[in-house]
């Protein structure tokens, strides 16, 4: 037998994580400056990294002989969030913490469930340890959490929700979630991935962080990778109950958040003044794009998000059209939506530069 087929049957099943293309690969491969290329693609923040964690950074590098320590960072967490301490699981971005829940409650012979449609690193942390994936029929392109309550089976450990969700925008109203986690029986998880919870109006906003007491079973994740603009540093977190919390730290790896991405996260928790302009930039491109969208006639997904998905017929000839003018967005083909594409909101210019591509492209 080969040594590849020696290898656990469900990692090799694995379809590998699309990213969105690096500005130094087009580069590369269309010969066009790295500076006339526009990267829309991974929903970053166009307004590059908080000030006040840049300087964080640079204080940090002195120290940086020594292994980490996660407490200021928690401490922060569990503050802002209104939680305890051992409330709080730190990650190598939060998708370093779905991976830890799923390895606390997956295995061979149990299952998760998940949205058609949902982020992809729900199927990836699922596969990996072997579980089965269940994946439910989107709604409007959305959740269905209806038929996700449906599909719970004694085996299933896991129910995995992204809301606002990414690729599609799409969120669920909290009432409704709060009416979902009434249903689940308790001893199956429910993870609320909140990576865009920041890009929400405040009217829709909800301390879903209080609801783990009524709910044990309840994880809410979030990010420093989309509005505080540290997604090349790698942080993020979980809010679990204390239980939880302490079986995810004993599969963590203990130095998995480094020093730079710690003291950068706690500056950027104070950097009210960056996550209010982080908002308002996000809202008026929003504006924008809708409005260069519905005046080139496509139909788009309306987002809560820091990108909004569209229809353009042939996603994958229309996104390779765009890279060719140094425009890159993402195609979510993988995701089962071959005739969508994915545009992160960016600066005024950098919208204004996608859409006369798109017109082009189309
Ligand atoms: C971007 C994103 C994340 C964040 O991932 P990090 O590992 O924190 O960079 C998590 N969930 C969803 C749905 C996302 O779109």
């Amino acid at each position: 037998m080969s040594l590849v087929e020696q290898a656990l049957s469900y990692v090799r099943a694995i379809s590998p994580y699309q990213p969105g293309k690096p500005i130094t690969e087009l580069a590369r491969e269309m010969g066009i400056p790295v500076d006339k290329i526009v990267k829309l693609a991974s929903n970053e923040n166009p307004l590059g990294m908080s000030p006040l964690a840049r300087q964080a950074v640079e204080k940090a590098i002195s120290g940086i002989e020594r292994y980490p320590d996660q407490f200021d960072l928690i401490a922060k967490v569990a503050e802002r969030c209104g939680v305890a301490q051992n409330q709080v699981v730190l990650g190598n971005g939060s998708n370093d913490v779905l991976d830890l829940i799923a390895r606390v409650f997956l295995a061979p012979g149990r299952s998760a469930i998940f949205a058609q449609h949902a982020f992809a690193v729900y199927p990836l942390a699922t596969l990996s340890t072997g579980a089965e994936l269940i994946s439910t029929p989107a709604k409007h392109y959305g959740h269905d959490l209806a038929a996700m309550r449906a599909a719970i089976r004694p085996d299933t450990r896991i129910v995995w929700i992204a809301n606002p969700n990414n690729p599609t925008g799409n969120f669920l109203p909290y009432p409704e979630v709060r009416t979902f986690l009434d249903a689940v029986p308790q001893d199956v998880v429910v993870v609320l991935d909140e990576a865009y919870n920041e890009y929400l109006p405040p009217a829709e906003r909800v301390d879903t962080a209080a609801w783990i007491e009524d709910f044990p079973n309840l994880v809410v994740t979030r990010t420093f990778s989309k509005i505080f603009g540290l997604a090349g540093l790698r942080v993020g977190y979980a809010l679990a109950s204390a239980d939880i919390a302490d079986l995810m730290n004993r599969v963590r790896q203990p130095f998995n958040v480094n020093n730079l991405a710690i003291a950068a996260a706690v500056a950027a928790l104070d950097d009210h003044r960056f996550v209010a302009e982080s908002y308002e930039l996000n809202r008026r491109g929003m504006e924008q794009l809708v409005a260069g969208l519905n005046h080139l006639g496509l139909e788009y997904i309306p987002s809560h998000g820091n990108f909004v998905t569209f229809k353009a017929g042939d996603g994958a000839a229309v996104n390779q059209k765009l890279l060719k003018q140094g425009v890159i967005v993402r195609p979510i083909g993988g995701y089962g939506l071959p005739e969508w594409l994915r545009v992160t909101i960016g600066t005024e210019p950098e919208n204004a530069r996608f859409l006369e591509a798109l017109e082009k492209a189309l």
